[in-house]
């Protein structure tokens, strides 16, 4: 694409309008070898050895995401587990790590079992509080704050850009877990942040037939490098099937995303005061947490992910979600179809999550469909 000022949902349409060379073919080729041919003298022109880190079929789904997150560089990886990680072990045992209290649960896991064992010096707090973070914060020893926002699974906010000032006053980097916003809502490179990761298995491919992470960059330096060696060495890479497969879903973004983020606000006003919902959770509604932040940070919506709490306690939701038709009862989120949890029965012990919480992911069905389909799983759920 060669005009500079083309909108990002043209060049997310196209792909880039990458052509394949070769056929002339619209549609990237699915590369399978695992390996490339080495030059007569010795060299290897083509730029690429082996396919675990260098595979072809990366190249397109990286440079649209770069291009989406205005950053230098993206890196894909087999999971959304595996780009997160990897930021982490770009560090070296020893650095202090800030991390959100309210974030994605495997990953606090992973940081307060393997990381911590692995030497990071961990500390978890209200990351929705700038005063909690300088506070927290230790210039020279931080090397890293990690932010979620719209934050999984109460949807907290936090502001990017007056966290990256206090990162980077005490020589942090900051990196943000934008899986939930993505680049149609939220640009955290353009707020200040140094990384932004995405669990591409939600929104960037928003079928759910794959899993992917994603690691974006706004420059290059050592602990860049250093992630880029996780991967290349440590191998949690994404096959040519699921790359190609994410620059297909890729295409569509901002009409799902949209499409999301608009049943998602109609839902949450729906039920927001309904006798039968304690609490509705959605950054979009005024009275919620850090709704003026929203407002400011994120453009064109607050995304597709709420969370309602049933009165009645745990027994109550848990019922409610028996009773779903068309919401259907599983985990993980941003695919085109509507997805209710139980939250707390997969977070288990130590998790900030109370009992009584639904998580829904917002689908592109009709938003009446979905209210109406909560409205008889709520009014049955309390005729028991
Ligand atoms: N970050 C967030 C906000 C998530 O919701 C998830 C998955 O649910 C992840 C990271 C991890 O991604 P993956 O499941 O692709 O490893």
């Amino acid at each position: 694409m060669h005009n500079e000022n083309i909108r990002p949902e043209s060049v997310v349409a196209q792909a880039l309008g990458w052509i394949d060379e070769t056929t002339r073919a619209i549609n990237p080729p699915i590369h399978v070898s695992s390996t490339f041919l080495r030059d007569e003298d010795n060299q290897y022109r083509s730029g690429r050895v082996y396919m675990r880190d260098q595979n072809p079929a990366f190249d397109q789904a990286e440079a649209v995401i770069t291009n989406l997150e205005s950053g230098h560089e993206t890196l894909l990886f087999a999971s959304g587990m595996a780009a997160a990680t990897a930021v982490f072990q770009g560090l070296r045992p020893g650095d202090h790590v800030l991390a959100p209290e309210v974030m994605y649960w495997s990953l606090r896991n992973w940081l307060m079992g393997f990381a911590t064992g692995w030497g990071l010096d961990v500390e978890l707090i209200d990351m929705t509080d700038p005063s909690a973070v300088q506070a927290a914060i230790r210039p020279g020893m931080t090397k890293l704050v990690w932010v979620e926002t719209p934050a999984n699974p109460l949807w907290t906010i936090t502001d990017i850009a007056e966290t990256a000032e206090i990162a980077h006053a005490a020589g942090a980097l900051l990196a943000v877990d934008s899986t939930t916003a993505t680049p149609v809502l939220t640009k955290p490179l353009e707020l200040g942040a140094d990384l932004v990761m995405h669990s591409a298995t939600k929104y960037l491919n928003g079928h759910s037939d794959l899993t992917a992470g994603t690691v974006t960059t706004r420059g290059d330096n050592e602990h860049w490098q250093r992630v880029r060696a996780v991967r290349a060495q440590g191998g949690g890479t994404l096959g040519s099937f699921e790359s190609w497969l994410l620059v297909r879903g890729l295409r569509t973004l901002y009409l799902r995303v949209r499409a999301a983020s608009s049943a998602a606000l109609a839902i949450a006003e729906h039920f927001d005061g309904h006798p039968l919902v304690a609490e509705v959770l959605y950054p979009g509604l005024p009275s919620s947490h850090g709704h003026e932040i929203a407002k400011r940070q994120m453009t064109g919506g607050f995304g597709g992910m709420l969370a309602i709490r049933a009165t009645g306690g745990e027994d109550a939701a848990i019922a409610v979600a028996a009773h779903t038709k068309l919401w259907k009862r599983a985990t993980s989120l941003g695919g085109v179809e509507s997805l209710i949890e139980h939250r707390a029965s997969v977070e288990g012990v130590g998790s900030p999550v109370p009992l009584d919480l639904l998580r829904l992911s917002a689908g592109i069905e009709h938003v009446d469909d979905l209210i109406a389909d909560l409205e008889q799983a709520l009014a049955k759920a309390h005729e028991q």
